[in-house]
């Protein structure tokens, strides 16, 4: 079975920032989703958010066309999986250095940064990617999966068993990240694959959502919707009324089954 990618997203200042320095992507053909929450003085947030999320697109563009490029015409995948999610990996990696870059290039961006969580499908197989406290779920069969492991501190008191999910989703310090894009000179991205069944949905979100709606409610807010646009919306209102005191960003990816023609 062949699967079918579709996709849509949406992005909300929130009702206590001025600025939104969330950003996401969508490409479709290349069936990827892209999440950045960005960092920094001033609107440098947005510009490290945008960057993340443009230099991620290219290079999965660039080598999604490569690929096929050196398919043996039987059209089948010609590269094997791990390569699809190194590319991912790489895709993050290379954003890394595009905000490393820009901070050289123009110093008072000194201090930006980004999260960011990836989701590139190919074949049967979904790559997942991630730096910061930006998540994924898969919704499946009636249940809501964190895929994702908040590069924060607060969650790794949670991993130690020091502090409950939900004592670390309120926590004074649930803001203090550990990994980001544009940080450190390297940065190490975790990558996971799955394999994808008909009437998967995925979404990836801004902790504008994460903080502002235990999972519980997430769930319950995206079951109550068939459509991808109307839960987009639902997730982000939901968020509002909580307070709405970040940038909200959620992405939906439906993977729908197709027998081959
Ligand atoms: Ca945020």
């Amino acid at each position: 079975m062949s699967f079918r990618f579709r996709a849509c997203g949406l992005s909300d200042v929130g009702l206590a920032r001025t600025h939104n320095e969330d950003c996401f992507g969508i490409d479709a053909e290349k069936c990827l989703a892209v999440v950045a929450d960005g960092m920094g003085g001033h609107s440098h947030g947005e510009v490290a958010s945008r960057i993340a999320v443009q230099s991620i697109r290219e290079y999965v563009a660039r080598r999604v066309e490569t690929l096929k490029a050196g398919d043996n015409g039987s059209g089948e995948v010609s590269d094997d999986l791990e390569a699809h999610s190194l590319i991912l990996a790489k895709a993050l990696q290379g954003a890394h250095h595009h905000v490393l870059s820009a901070i050289q290039e123009d110093g008072s961006l000194y201090g930006m940064g980004t999260t960011v969580v990836g989701f590139l499908l190919r074949g049967d197989t979904a790559a997942v990617a991630h730096v910061g406290d930006s998540r994924a779920y898969r919704l499946r069969d009636g249940k809501m999966e964190l895929l994702t492991q908040d590069h924060t501190w607060v969650n790794e008191q949670v991993v130690a068993g020091y502090l409950s999910a939900e004592q670390a989703r309120v926590h004074p310090l649930k803001n203090v990240i550990t990994r980001a894009l544009g940080g450190e000179s390297d940065v190490v991205v975790d990558i996971r694959e799955l394999e994808v069944l008909d009437g998967d949905v995925f979404l990836l979100c801004s902790d504008g959502l994460t903080t502002m709606l235990p999972d519980p409610d997430i769930f319950e807010t995206m079951c109550r919707e068939k459509g991808l646009e109307e839960a987009c919306r639902n997730l982000v209102q939901a968020a509002n009324t909580r307070g709405g005191l970040d940038n909200v960003t959620v992405v939906l990816v439906a993977v729908e089954g197709e027998l081959p023609s």
